[in-house]
């Protein structure tokens, strides 16, 4: 599944020992897996054989520029959701073709800037975005292409915060009013129709709900095409859920066949914006043991990682596998936290983990998606470095931050001198 295993004892990530880079880049460090991205981007590309389509890679699940670079090469595209991803992609060197632009808080300049760099087209939230667009690109004396993220009221059954096609969402323009919203674009002439958008939810275990929104995203369509609208492109968004700890996610080739049922006949090509179902297996965070504090109601195991390099289980109270860097079958039942001054900043609570001395190394599995791209710089601490193993080599994605680059761009105004 993925191309972190043991051999003889010690943590491999594919041909390289965890410690041997630990040795040479230190901790806190997320190692991504070459071999396993491109993996899960071929599985993906391979299941939706026979539609025509696009993966564009949500870059917001991990955007740094070897990766990016990686997926274009195997002729991905990116679903960007700023500006910054928008640079990131293009300095990457992904083709603007095969980008589209998805939230709910685009600003004027990064419309235009997405304009002039030629972006496949605007996942359009809101009227007024729509009207926003409309004026940007008529000053720019340019056509921009668009469609209309729909928010379809199905329950992904997922975490709250990763829900995002409910009617109490912000994402999307209703259901019920899609068809008159396409109608006011129809008439805009900066404005070209281009596609209908979705995306329900992230780490979805089920089919259905994707099943459900192809359904009624092909409503839309046939409704439009009778209009004299007619739709080029269906975009099903991400969510694709990946195993943490015990979820069966379906296959991509479930997910696949799913759709292809769901829309046969329809002549329209898809487009995937799949992040964590590429990129989460593919990563760890590789974290020094600093103390262990053994209290009267509690053990904690206290590393060098914390809440600012890694949220998800703060933020979502997500679930992230621990293991050791060097194999070892003792048990303890521990919080894993790290140096944070909150109570909230744990990256594992009340669990069985591998007991650990001070200078042990452990490893936070599928750390490759929401890991890097969430980390902050909280309590002052550079963020870590990133590792992209290639079979027995491996280079330094991105250097660790340094005190320096923490008070970049910071400035003491003459008056406090
Ligand atoms: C976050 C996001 C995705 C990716 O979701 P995953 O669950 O990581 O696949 C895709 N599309 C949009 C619009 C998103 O916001």
């Amino acid at each position: 599944m993925n191309a972190f295993n043991y051999r003889e004892r010690q943590l491999y990530a594919e041909d390289c020992k965890v410690s041997d880079i630990v040795a040479e880049v230190g901790t806190p460090l997320y190692i991504y897996s070459r071999e396993t991205l491109e993996r899960h981007f071929r599985v993906f590309d391979q299941a939706l054989n026979g539609l025509e389509h696009i993966i564009c890679f949500s870059v917001k699940s991990n955007s740094n520029l070897a990766v990016l670079r990686l997926f274009a090469n195997l002729g991905g595209g990116a679903d960007i959701v700023s500006g910054g991803e928008l640079f990131r992609c293009l300095k990457a060197g992904m083709d603007p073709g095969r980008i589209v632009f998805s939230g709910v808080g685009k600003t004027t300049d990064e419309i235009r800037y997405a304009l002039a760099s030629g972006i496949l087209m605007f996942n359009v939230e809101s009227e007024m975005e729509l009207d926003r667009i409309q004026e940007v690109a008529s000053a720019m004396g340019k056509v921009a292409p668009i469609s209309f993220r729909v928010n379809p009221d199905i329950n992904p059954k997922t975490h709250p915060y990763i829900s995002t096609g409910l009617k109490k969402n912000k994402f999307g323009v209703e259901v019920d009013r899609a068809v008159a919203l396409y109608k006011k674009a129809a008439r805009m002439n900066a404005i070209r129709i281009l596609g209908i958008d979705c995306h329900i939810g992230s780490q979805l275990t089920t089919l259905s709900p994707f099943e459900e929104t192809v359904l009624k995203l092909r409503e839309i369509v046939e409704e439009l095409q009778e209009e004299g609208i007619p739709i080029r492109w269906i975009d099903l968004g991400g969510g694709l859920g990946i195993t943490y700890r015990d979820e069966a996610p379906p296959s991509p080739e479930a997910y696949a066949d799913t759709v292809r049922r769901a829309a046969s006949g329809m002549t329209q090509g898809f487009i995937f914006e799949p992040g964590r179902v590429m990129a989460g297996n593919a990563g760890i965070l590789v974290t020094r043991v600093l103390y262990v504090k053994r209290g009267p109601v509690k053990t904690f195991i206290i590393v060098d990682a914390g809440m600012n390099d890694m949220v998800r289980p703060s933020l979502y109270d997500a679930y992230q596998e621990i293991r050791p860097v060097v194999e070892t079958d003792r048990k303890i039942m521990a919080d894993v936290v790290g140096p944070i001054c909150e109570s909230g900043d744990f990256l594992a609570k009340e669990r069985e983990v591998p007991d650990a001395e001070p200078g042990d190394l452990l490893s936070v599995m599928s750390a490759g998606a929401y890991g890097f791209t969430m980390a902050s710089n909280y309590n002052s601490r550079p963020r870590p470095a990133e590792v992209l193993v290639n079979g027995n080599e491996f280079f330094v994605i991105r250097a660790r931050e340094t005190f320096e680059d923490l008070v970049r761009g910071e400035r003491i105004p003459p008056w406090l001198s």
